[in-house]
C-alpha cells in the first residue's frame, strides 16, 4: 500500500467512468480506505477488490463504491441513511458529499469497527446505529438511502421513509447475481435497473412484510 497505489486506483476507476464528478473524485482521495480494514490487508487497501472485515461480511470493491456514490447524486444538504454500515468507508465517503449520515450495522461487533475507523479518520457527521436497517430509522425523512447488503426487495419502510424526490440505490435479489437498482420517489415509486452485482445478503430479523 502507498500514496501511488491509491492514485492509481482513483485514475483508474476515473478511466473507466466510475467516478466521475469532482466532489466524489475527492472524497476517494481524501478517504484512506486502509484504515477501514484489518491491518493484515493494508498491501491491498488500493488493489479493486472487496476485502474481508470479519465475521463473514466484507467492505464493497472501491468500482462498487464509486458507482453507487455517484447514482446516489451526493448534495452538501442531504441527509442520508445505509443499511449495511461494514467498515464504514462507504458512509465516510459519502460524509465528504453530505450533510448527514446514519449507517445502521446488524452486527454488534461491526458497528463498533466501524464507528472506531469513522473517529480515527476525523467523519464526525456520520452516526453508527446497531440494528436491523429493513426496519428503516427514526430519523426520517431522508434525501437518500443507500443499501449495501442484497435485499429480496425494497421495504415499503424504506420508501415511507424516503422524501418527496428521493433516491434509493440498492442491491436488489436473494441469490447472486443481484441487480443494482436506483428508486425515485415521485408520484409513484420509480425504479430502474443498473447493472449486475454481488453483494452479501441482507438478515432480518423479523419478517417484513
Ligand atoms: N458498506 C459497507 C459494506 C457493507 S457489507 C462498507 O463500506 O464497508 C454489508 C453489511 O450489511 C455487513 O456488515 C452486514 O453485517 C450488514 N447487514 C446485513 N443485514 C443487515 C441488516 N438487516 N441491517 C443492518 N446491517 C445489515
Amino acid at each position: 500500500m502507498s500514496g501511488r497505489d491509491k492514485k492509481e486506483l482513483i485514475e483508474s476507476l476515473q478511466r473507466s467512468g466510475y467516478l466521475r464528478t469532482p466532489g466524489v473524485i475527492k472524497a476517494f482521495r481524501d478517504i484512506p480506505r486502509e484504515e477501514f480494514i484489518p491491518s493484515k490487508y493494508s498491501d491491498h487497501a488500493y488493489a479493486d477488490q472487496p476485502l474481508p472485515i470479519g465475521n463473514n461480511q466484507t467492505i464493497s470493491a472501491p468500482h462498487m463504491v464509486a458507482i453507487m456514490t455517484e447514482l446516489l447524486e451526493p448534495k452538501t444538504s442531504d441527509k442520508v441513511l445505509e443499511i449495511g454500515g461494514g467498515s464504514g468507508y462507504q458512509a465516510a465517503i459519502l460524509s465528504k458529499l453530505v450533510n448527514k449520515v446514519y449507517t445502521i450495522e446488524l452486527d454488534p461487533g461491526l458497528a463498533e469497527f466501524a464507528r472506531t475507523n469513522l473517529r480515527k479518520t476525523g467523519c464526525s457527521n456520520v452516526e453508527v446505529i446497531h440494528g436491523d436497517g429493513s426496519k428503516g430509522y427514526k430519523e426520517s425523512p431522508y434525501d437518500k438511502i443507500i443499501v449495501t447488503c442484497a435485499t429480496p426487495r425494497i421495504y415499503d419502510v424504506w420508501k415511507e421513509q424516503l422524501k418527496d424526490g428521493g433516491t434509493i440505490i440498492a442491491p436488489v435479489g436473494e441469490k447472486a447475481p443481484q441487480i443494482l437498482i436506483k428508486g425515485t420517489k415521485e408520484k409513484t415509486f420509480n425504479t430502474k435497473k443498473i447493472l449486475d452485482c454481488v453483494f452479501v445478503p441482507l438478515r432480518s430479523t423479523s419478517q417484513n412484510p
